[in-house]
């Protein structure tokens, strides 16, 4: 064949315009007990869901699916909408009894994509169909499990990722050997001086496909000055990616705030003025809370007597912090910030109840 006749191929096939063959849409139809209604915060009787290939399209009673649609019922179970994990860290995993150093030092990239993977099905399979993973990923580890998940590679939900955390010339890990110390912490986060490596910084991470910026506020020391916060907050907004920053001490979340942050993770121990400073510059809250379940988990992976009584007065703190975020006028989101191994599938209890979600029903 000449040529041109395959130029032409190529061309329409680059614009779209000619296919093979026609792939029909499949249609499916759920069956279930009941539906949790999230708007609503309801469970409803008697309903259906009509899914064309990975789209829901209709939910009601008794749809009129069309011919051939595959019909799933789960009998007496709920169907609720996907669960979402904003704080979540699977290129990562910390014995309880280790440093964080031994994943950056002991562990290499390509097993901690592989334990990723292990990690990203759990999720699913537990009911999280997005997770946004914010770093402690090695070098753009988070992006090749991400982007593997979107080409079927793996099974995984939807990741939203940030790339190495931006921090100051310290980073989060403790007591690393001085001579590893700058290996091992560029390794793990993109430590930045100065207004112009910050925007440098922010582009690497733009260019290579982030979906989110996550910023040290604070690090293990070292804080970022308010204008290199400014400059990574400008120069994110201005791609149209958003902001996150980890701090978990007052004093350092003003600056942030300051900087137009989008989102603050932690925020443990945060003035009531500083939550409702917040709250008016629209930046929500991620507080990765845990609940009597971690605690419990906790105690029992380190054979440590326990009571009730003790597991409930500690949640206690964190349900009494959750009405403090709420009546401050805070958009609370959950995230779990799950990397400790509690020898439970990520995303499972114990795991997810470090999520915040059981906060939100104290709150309800
Ligand atoms: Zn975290």
């Amino acid at each position: 064949m000449s040529k041109t006749f395959y130029t032409t191929l190529i061309f329409l096939l680059l614009a779209g315009r000619v296919s093979f063959s026609q792939v029909a849409d499949t249609y499916y139809l759920l069956k279930a007990d009941q539906f949790y209604d999230a708007e609503k915060n309801t469970f409803v009787k008697n309903q259906e869901i009509l899914i064309k290939n990975n789209l829901v399209v209709e939910v009601g009673s008794q749809l009129s699916p069309p011919p051939n649609t595959v019909v799933l019922d789960f009998g007496n179970a709920t169907i609720s909408p996907g669960l979402i994990d904003t704080h979540s860290h699977i290129l990562l995993e910390q014995k309880i009894d280790e440093s964080l150093a031994v994943d950056a030092m002991m562990v290499s990239s390509e097993t901690r994509v592989l334990r990723a993977a292990k990690f990203a099905r759990s999720y699913l399979e537990a009911g999280f169909t997005t997770i946004r993973d914010l770093g402690n990923s090695g070098q753009y580890l988070d992006l090749e499990v991400r982007n593997a998940i979107n080409s079927g590679y793996i099974s995984g939900p939807r990741m939203l990722v940030s790339g190495p955390i931006i921090g100051s010339m310290d980073g989060q890990i403790f007591g690393l050997p001085m001579a590893d110390f700058d290996r091992i912490s560029k390794q793990e986060y993109s430590m930045v001086s100065g207004v112009e490596e910050a925007k440098k910084a922010v582009r690497e991470h733009i260019a290579r496909g982030v979906d989110v910026i996550k910023i040290l506020a604070i690090g293990n020391r070292l804080v970022l000055g308010l204008e290199e916060m400014k400059a990574i907050v400008d120069m994110a907004h201005s791609e149209r990616v958003t902001v996150t920053a980890h701090c978990d001490r007052d004093w350092a979340a003003h600056n942030a705030i300051e900087a137009g942050v989008d989102g603050i993770e932690h925020a443990y121990g945060f003035k009531t003025a500083t939550l409702e400073k917040m709250a008016d510059r629209g930046i929500y809250v991620v507080p990765t809370y845990g609940s009597t379940e971690t605690i419990r988990r906790y105690y029992e992976l380190q054979n440590e007597p326990y009571t009730e009584e003790e597991l409930q007065e500690n949640a206690s703190h964190w349900k009494k912090w959750i009405l403090e975020l709420k009546a401050a006028g805070l958009s609370i989101v959950a995230g779990s910030d799950a990397y400790f191994d509690m020898e439970i599938p990520r995303g499972g209890i114990g795991q997810t109840s470090h999520l915040g979600i059981c906060g939100f029903r104290t709150v309800s």
